[in-house]
């Protein structure tokens, strides 16, 4: 850290302080605050691994904020230093562990995905982890892909980029605000995947082939529960798509389709290769995860998946594509 809390406070006043939880309060079971240490701790050190190897003249500050709702950003804040800063709410750690971790769920969970009978760990851990990732994830690829220095080139006073909260001042112009969070969901959707094999490691140890390939295929939709569940979250504070972001089925499916794309990406690098059919895996934690927001009483915008996901590829895809290739040269 080069810069102290009081200091990031200051510069992030309009997010709110930051936020030390105390990971000493409520390890059983898990509470908001033992999870927020948690998550912190864990992206902390593998951010800081990734910026190593991807962008080793950044300096990264990753902290939490004390605000209720369920966001994320990004930014510099100091425009002429390679110091970035992502800060994650307290709201997302208090939103996801109150929603997923309710007995009902757990139960269901358990029952769909067998291969996680026997585990300790609450599946809502699993989850917690997998939706706060593809939230860090996101934050870290508007950094990674340039979209913040992009910004700061545009010499505006607000460096910020929310993930999913109401935007005070159009950033961007909206268009390019909007494909920008497109990116970021693409990028943060595939960064995602090395998540998933970290999970997996310390699962496969002793089983056979056979085993590794079926507690993959759970945990596969298991993630994708957790994606899917993060974005009906988002989805219920809202009344109708906001211009900045494609439709929070949308944003799922990129986010889920580019879950798909790393596994395979990695499967040659990987000691486990994924298991074939990915998709069907991916759309039965996405079944689950309506079925379940649907008991909870999750509202849901009144939108067809299919049809917005087809006009995406068709309107935007190519769009993103060309806004991602004149960033290159912002990209730290
Ligand atoms: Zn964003």
């Amino acid at each position: 850290m080069t810069l102290n809390n009081a200091q990031i406070s200051a510069r992030v006043a309009k997010h709110g302080r930051v936020w030390i939880p105390d990971a000493s309060i409520g390890t059983q079971p898990h509470t908001a605050e033992y999870l927020a240490s948690a998550i912190q701790d864990f992206f902390s050190s593998r951010l800081t691994k990734i910026f190593a190897i991807t962008a080793p003249r950044v300096s990264l500050n990753f902290v939490l904020i004390d605000n209720p709702d369920l966001n994320a950003f990004a930014g510099r804040y100091n425009g002429k230093t390679n110091e970035y800063l992502i800060g994650v709410y307290r709201g997302t750690f208090v939103k996801l562990r109150d929603y997923l971790y309710d007995q009902k769920r757990e139960q269901a969970l358990r029952k769909e995905l067998t291969q996680f009978a026997h585990f300790e760990d609450p599946l809502a851990l699993y989850s917690c982890f997998a939706a706060s990732g593809y939230v860090i994830f996101h934050e870290f690829a508007h950094i990674i892909r340039g979209h913040v220095d992009y910004l700061n080139s545009l010499s505006l006073d607000d460096t910020d980029l929310t993930a999913t909260g109401p935007v005070q001042a159009p950033l961007f112009k909206d268009r390019e605000r909007y494909l920008a969070e497109c990116e970021a969901d693409t990028y943060g959707g595939r960064f995602s995947t090395s998540l998933l094999y970290h999970q997996i490691e310390p699962l496969a140890a002793g089983r056979t082939p056979a085993e590794i390939e079926a507690l993959f295929e759970d945990l596969i939709a298991l993630t994708a529960f957790a994606n899917q569940s993060a974005f009906r979250l988002m989805e219920d504070v809202k009344t109708a798509p906001s211009i900045l972001y494609p439709a929070p089925t949308t944003r799922s499916g990129i986010v889920n389709t580019q879950l798909m794309k790393g596994l395979e990406d990695m499967a040659s690098r990987a000691p486990h290769a994924p298991p074939k059919n990915l998709s069907d895996h991916v759309k039965r934690g996405l079944k689950l995860a309506d079925e379940l927001a649907n008991d909870a009483g999750l509202k849901i915008l009144n939108l067809n998946a299919q049809t917005e996901g087809e006009n995406w590829i068709k309107n935007d895809q190519a769009d993103v594509n060309a806004f991602a290739t004149k960033l290159k040269k912002f990209r730290p």
